[in-house]
């Protein structure tokens, strides 16, 4: 028998997830073709041609296969922090880089440093949900309140729920799956209350910043550093979506050297790296990512879908938010039932994730990492959808 824990899980487990499999079994009866499948954020991209070419000349070197330093290759870290002292506006160096497998790794190795039994972690909702299952894993409770109607963070209801069991709050910006971008008036006011509410609660709260769709923006808007702005932070990313590598698990985190028992934490959060059996980060996809430093896949290619199918959406008479990054558009469910409009475009063979999956009932998901050929089969499906729920046609 396995445990009861994760037997509920289980039931419990990923909306996004049960539409991915959903999305199979609808292929295997009607043909790949005919189902138009948003549920995952799963990039259809391929990577740049670069990642190939530098991927297969580091394939051919015979002497990298054997276990390392569990943060990873010097060389590597090194890289990676002379770019992001650019990019974070905050000088760090290759002491204060963990390479991990993927920004999942990187999460799941942070909380097990940080979290005491029963500890709470914040974050606002809507997010990725996976969070409840990594904190769990460490034996901490992911506990969530409500963000702003327009997806900001509502920084009063957060300061609201930090107590002395606050171990960290996570933030996710660009936002899965809002896509909002939280700005810098809001980092800003964030990092003053923590400073405030750390003193206040005489324990420190650490900002864990999950940043795996930094480079997936829009429109020339920039995505300000959390870590310049508050020196507990510990950033963790991946190259899985702006290089469009998700299977090859490859992410750093990078830990403020300015923060509260510096030494302590780095250290704590090497040994977690290896003791969660990750051990160290792939040592190719460490390899070539070191020389891909900025390099991403072509963004536009995503504003494109994005502008393209919310023009069709709110022709159709959707609401929604222009997201400002990620690949992701939130919509709200017409009538407010997230799953009764889930189940309709299912019946047109659309996949997308009701916002429960994120905390949020009376929105859904699209993820529009998809061939354009997905995005055109579904226009009549979400058309025909609109007119089923009485929507106002442009
Ligand atoms: N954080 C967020 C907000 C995500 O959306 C995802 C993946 O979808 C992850 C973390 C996990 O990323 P990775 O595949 O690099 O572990």
């Amino acid at each position: 028998m396995i445990s009861e824990k994760i037997r509920s899980m289980m039931d419990s487990s990923s909306f996004i997830r049960k539409m991915f499999e959903t999305g199979a079994k609808l292929k295997l009866e009607y043909g790949e073709d005919n189902v138009f499948d948003f549920s995952l954020g799963n990039p259809a991209m391929d990577p740049p041609e670069k990642f190939t070419e530098i991927l297969l000349e580091k394939a051919a070197d015979l002497h990298m296969h054997r276990y390392m330093p569990n943060a990873g290759y010097f060389d590597v870290r090194k890289k990676v922090a002379d770019y992001i002292s650019s990019e974070q506006k905050t000088k760090v160096n290759e002491n204060n880089i963990v390479m991990t497998s993927g920004a999942g790794g990187a999460l799941n190795t942070v909380l097990k440093t940080l979290i005491n039994s029963g500890d709470k972690i914040i974050a606002s909702i809507p997010c990725f949900m996976e969070y409840k299952f990594y904190c769990d894993n460490h034996g901490g409770e992911l506990q969530l309140v409500h963000g702003k109607a327009d997806f900001n963070l509502d920084i009063k209801t957060l300061e609201n729920a930090i107590n002395k069991e606050t171990a960290a709050v996570i933030i996710n910006s660009p936002n899965n799956p809002s896509g909002r971008i939280y700005p810098q008036e809001t980092i800003d006011s964030l990092a003053s209350m923590l400073e405030k509410k750390s003193s206040e609660i005489g324990r420190t709260i650490y900002l864990i910043s999950d940043e795996p769709y930094r480079k997936i923006v829009y429109d020339g808007v920039t995505v300000p550093s959390v870590m310049d702005a508050y020196k507990n932070t510990i950033v963790c990313t991946s190259y899985s979506k702006d290089l469009s590598i998700p299977g090859e698990r490859i992410g750093w985190l990078t830990v403020n050297p300015e923060a509260e028992d510096y030494t302590n934490l780095i250290n704590g959060i090497i040994l977690c790296n290896r003791i969660l059996g990750y051990v160290n980060a792939p040592a190719l996809m460490q390899r070539t990512i070191a020389e891909l430093q900025g390099v991403s896949v072509n963004i536009d290619l995503y504003r494109k879908k994005r502008d393209y199918l919310a023009q069709m959406l709110a022709q159709f008479g959707y609401q929604f938010r222009i997201p400002e990054g990620t690949f992701y558009l939130l919509i709200e469910a017409p009538g407010g039932d997230d799953m009764y409009v889930v189940d309709l475009l299912k019946d047109e063979r659309i996949l997308v994730v009701p916002g429960r999956g994120f905390g949020l009932p009376g929105y859904f998901r699209i993820a529009y990492c998809v061939e354009d050929s997905v995005i055109n089969g579904s226009i009549a499906g979400f058309k025909r959808t609109a007119e089923k729920l009485g929507l106002k046609q442009e």
